[in-house]
């Protein structure tokens, strides 16, 4: 039997970071392109502040995605015990209230919203209300997916904006304050001061297991804001999340598991291994499916894994600190891994960020008195984890 003609080019299913970015990247340069992006809730994004520094991306890529730009620093902060550092580099956020405003407006009928997906392949979709629809490709970009093939640890954190009863005093944002107390993994407080008075402050914990009580971080957070002499007027907004932290896995397998699906975001393993955070690589990949000519299914798979496969094999290095960080030491003691990063020149941390660390910075994060015992940290570099995984690449 005849396939039905497709009804666009391409849909892209579930619109958060990853598809949005890319359906507005597709409208504007490819506007002949038949697209659809078909997201569940009522609004595309969901409910996130998505930071990024300057470095991370090029001039071209921060251009194109300034009219989502809420919020911008000449400079962050960092705190640990032994260590206060502040450092030069632009850093900048986008609230997802913002990313569903200009992107759906520039989407039009090309946006679909309260459309929950049921089921895909490659070429079509089933919604929940029993419509299919049918696509040259469909780019799944529904967030993360359970794995065996990716051995993680996790980056669990609660934010709330907070307005102050008086200015909170903040010169820039705080993107670790580790002077606090460690609970069982490496905690820190993240600070963003949106205008003088209002803040947000997500409070952040590297641990084994996803699971996590929400009451404590915000009881955590209270705990922080009354340590810092901030009276709160009230709470403006909450986000929370666990991102993932890869530190180990096995890529062909990953992929072997989507069965030829075209996948985007967290969905297809594009995010930094050691902070969770997808943006840039949204961004890039956005910037990749806009100049391929051919956006059959087929076509798309293979051009998206491949591109996934050069982040994976540019993240080895990550990983590997990952389960320093992670196995090697006490958990209340992976504090000093991260002291030690901030004491290392600025521009090797900007590297590390975009995730594009030359090949002397490797050796200078290696080398030293090591912030965890050296046998432990050589044992967690070479431990495979979990038996599931055949490679540990
Ligand atoms: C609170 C929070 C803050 C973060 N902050 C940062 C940050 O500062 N910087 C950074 O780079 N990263 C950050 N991240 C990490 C990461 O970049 C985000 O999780 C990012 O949103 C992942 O993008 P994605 O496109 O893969 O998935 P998502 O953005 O999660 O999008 C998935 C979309 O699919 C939709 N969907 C799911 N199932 C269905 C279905 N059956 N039918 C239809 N639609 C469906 C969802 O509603 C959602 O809109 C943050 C994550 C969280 C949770």
């Amino acid at each position: 039997m005849d396939k039905p003609a497709p009804d666009y080019d391409l849909v892209l299913a579930g619109g958060g970071l990853a598809n949005g970015l890319l359906a507005w990247r597709l409208r504007s340069l490819r506007r002949g392109l038949r697209i659809l992006l078909l997201e569940s809730e009522e609004h595309i994004g969901g409910n996130h502040t998505w930071s990024f520094h300057d470095s991370d991306l090029t001039p071209k890529q921060r251009d194109w995605i300034a009219p989502l730009v809420a919020s911008r620093w000449p400079r962050y902060e960092v705190a640990f015990p032994d260590l206060a550092r502040s450092l030069d580099g632009g850093y900048a956020s986008i609230a997802s209230s913002d990313f569903a405003r200009v992107i759906e407006a520039a989407l039009g009928p090309a946006l679909l919203t309260r459309a929950r997906i049921e089921s895909l392949t490659p070429t079509t979709v089933r919604l929940a209300d029993g419509a299919t629809i049918h696509a040259g490709a469909v780019i799944d970009g529904r967030g993360m997916r359970p794995s065996s093939r990716l051995s993680l640890g996790y980056q669990t954190f609660l934010g709330q904006e907070l307005r102050l009863r008086a200015p909170h005093g903040l010169a820039a944002p705080v993107i670790m304050d580790a002077t606090v107390e460690q609970q069982g993994g490496y905690r820190f407080v993240y600070l963003l001061p949106f205008g003088p008075d209002r803040v947000l402050v997500e409070d952040t914990h590297y641990v084994d297991s996803a699971s996590w009580q929400p009451e404590r971080l915000r009881a955590n957070i209270a705990g922080y804001a009354a340590a810092r002499g901030w009276q709160v007027d009230a709470v403006l907004r909450e986000e929370q999340g666990s991102l993932p932290i890869v530190l180990a896995g096995d890529f062909d397998g990953f992929w072997a598991d989507l069965q030829g699906q075209p996948s985007s975001g967290l969905r297809a393993g594009l995010f930094h291994p050691t902070t969770g955070y997808s943006l840039p690589h949204a961004v890039r990949l956005a910037d990749h499916v806009a100049n391929l000519h051919d956006l059959s299914a087929p076509s798309l798979f293979a051009a998206l894994r491949e591109e996934a496969r050069r982040e994976w094999q540019g993240q080895r290095f990550f990983r590997l600190l990952n389960r320093m960080l992670f196995l090697a030491g006490r958990p209340e003691q992976r504090w000093r891994v991260m002291q030690r990063f901030y004491r290392l020149p600025a521009p090797l941390i900007a590297r590390f960020y975009a995730g594009h660390p030359w090949l002397r910075d490797k050796a200078r994060l290696l080398s030293g008195k090591p912030p965890v015992p050296v046998a432990q940290a050589l044992v967690a570099a070479c431990k495979i984890h979990p038996d599931q995984i055949r490679k540990t690449a």
